[in-house]
């Protein structure tokens, strides 16, 4: 199938998995149709930190998507207005043990890709004079950078409605698939169908409904988080803050000495904690996050991971933080395989791609592209 035979995509899910298809789609010179349950979108990609994390992933394939999405997003973040910035991180070592790991990290084979660099004290206080803790050093990122999660969605979606070959269609709810020789359909509750020649659907963590005979048996898990926003602060920071938690769960680092660390605290271990924290534009920081994998999920937000959180941001900052006045939760989907994400040509030229986990936003316009170079070879 050559691309000038087939023009007309449609693309279900209006998270961000969904959205960098229709974006690179109608890159493609494609026709895009884009479809969405909601008003507006709910999910993961408008609850997560807006982290491009590369920093973490895991060396070898997942970090070469990793990279690859870093470059689409530069480009993707010049066009259209989501927040994008080069906004690189530092995980911070609060003692000796956690800073010898990060001096193993700053040495892998692969650091100069993901441009880490170890810090010191002093060095980090000269980048970030509002960072006043008594920490012992840290690793800088040069890769990693941040959107605004809520500016995304709808700044991407701007950006795609000045081409007069995108159409938004949310609050429109796919209950069937189907395939036939006229192309890839879907339809709602009350009849309305939609068709195209090529049809990307990007459900996110919706692993029921009229998806259930594709998903039966599929490596996929939800994953479900706590979050939280502080008040606005004055203190700008011009990092993206992890703490040393943060390398016990990313695959980047599991080979280091991290049975060298001390024992998180009970809080911690008990959810699974890590301290991200990024400052978004109004001056507040997004801050979580806690993991928990067995469904089903708690509907209650507990407070005494904030109260950890809280300490360990205090000590990072050397001063009182700013309150947390807002919190949330979400979850997300992922591949529980070695596959990086979840990929299944569900009819020729319809595909289902969701499983990023939580790198999904990270990966997400590498995962896009993936699609649209398949559909090339169709
Ligand atoms: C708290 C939290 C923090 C995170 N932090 C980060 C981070 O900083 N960096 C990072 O890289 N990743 C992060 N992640 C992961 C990332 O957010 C997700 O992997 C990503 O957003 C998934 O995008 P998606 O489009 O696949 O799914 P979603 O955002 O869930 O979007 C799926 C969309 O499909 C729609 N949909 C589903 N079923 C239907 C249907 N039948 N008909 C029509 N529409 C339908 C839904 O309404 C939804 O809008 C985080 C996730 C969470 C929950």
């Amino acid at each position: 199938m050559s691309q000038s035979s087939v023009k007309s995509v449609v693309v279900v899910g209006g998270g961000i998995v969904g959205t960098m298809h229709a974006v690179l789609a109608i890159k493609a010179g494609f026709t895009v149709v884009h479809i969405e349950r909601d008003q507006v979108p709910q999910s993961a990609s408008v609850r997560n930190f807006g982290l491009i994390w590369v920093s973490g992933r895991q060396s070898g394939p997942e970090l070469e998507i990793a990279l690859r999405a870093r470059q689409l997003w530069a480009e993707i973040g010049a066009e259209a207005n989501i927040g994008f910035r080069a906004q690189h991180s530092l995980t911070i070592a609060l003692n000796e043990a956690e800073f010898d790991v990060m001096a193993e990290a700053a040495n892998m084979a692969d650091a100069e890709q993901r441009e880490f660099s170890l810090l010191t004290q002093a060095e980090i206080v000269a980048l970030e004079p509002n960072l006043q803790g008594s920490f012992k050093g840290g690793l800088l990122c040069k890769q990693d950078a941040a959107v605004e999660p809520v500016m995304l969605l709808g700044g991407l979606r701007e950006y795609l409605q000045k081409s007069p070959h995108y159409t938004w269609e949310p609050n429109f709810e796919v209950v069937d698939f189907f395939n036939d020789e006229t192309g890839n359909h879907v339809v709602d509750i009350t009849g309305r169908l939609i068709s195209g020649d090529l049809m990307a659907i990007c459900p996110g963590a919706a692993h029921k409904g009229f998806l259930s005979e594709f998903f039966e048996g599929a490596p996929l898990r939800k994953v479900h988080l706590q979050m939280g926003a502080t008040a606005p602060t004055t203190r700008p920071l011009r990092h993206s803050i992890a703490d040393a938690d943060s390398m016990r769960y990313y695959p980047a680092f599991k080979d280091l000495s991290l049975h060298k660390l001390a024992p998180q605290p009970e809080v911690a271990a008990m959810n699974k904690m890590q301290l991200l924290m990024v400052q978004r534009l109004d001056g507040s920081f997004t801050i979580g996050d806690t993991h928990d994998y067995i469904e089903p999920f708690s509907h209650e937000i507990q407070e005494e991971p904030y109260e950890h959180l809280t300490r360990v941001m205090d000590a990072i900052l050397g001063t009182p933080s700013p309150a947390v006045v807002r919190r949330w939760d979400g979850v997300y989907s992922q591949s529980t395989s070695s596959d990086i994400y979840f990929r299944k040509s569900i009819a020729p030229g319809a595909v289902v791609v969701t499983g990023g986990g939580g790198r999904g936003n990270t990966i997400s316009p590498a995962m896009a592209e993936e699609t649209i170079l398949e559909w090339a070879k169709l």
